[in-house]
């Protein structure tokens, strides 16, 4: 499959690692929006929010419990956003589900 985090999960494509296990793994964005910027992603290809399903929302429960200690350990320590971005006017640049972690600066724009 022609999916650039499919690739970064089988480590074809190179990142920097965060936090890694069997079912998912949090790496370095390569364009950082703010001072800290994860992706996390589940290892299993889901193509966005779209298509969680009673089937795999496990796995996204599961990047959920694990966030709070990713950001930590990234040196977050004052506050933080998890953002999806799903489909065309959200532009959603890459069709393999990911939650951004975006920390380590004030930000004053809210969007919700
Ligand atoms: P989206 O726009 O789909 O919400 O987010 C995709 C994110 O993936 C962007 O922030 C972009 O910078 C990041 N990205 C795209 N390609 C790569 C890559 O090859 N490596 C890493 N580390 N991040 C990537
Ligand atoms: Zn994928």
């Amino acid at each position: 499959m022609d999916c650039i985090f499919c690739k970064i999960t089988d480590g074809s494509i190179p990142s920097r690692k965060a936090y890694e296990d069997d079912k998912i793994l949090a790496f370095y964005d390569i364009n950082p929006q703010t001072p800290v910027h994860i992706l996390v992603i589940p290892k299993a290809h889901i193509p966005s929010v779209d298509f969680i399903t009673e089937e795999n929302s496990d796995t996204v429960s599961y990047i959920f419990e694990k966030i709070p200690k990713i950001a930590k350990e990234s040196g977050i320590t004052n506050g933080y956003r998890v953002i999806s971005n799903c489909g065309e006017d959200a532009a959603q640049s890459v069709e393999h589900l990911h939650f951004h972690i975006l920390g380590g600066a004030k930000m004053l724009e809210k969007m919700a």
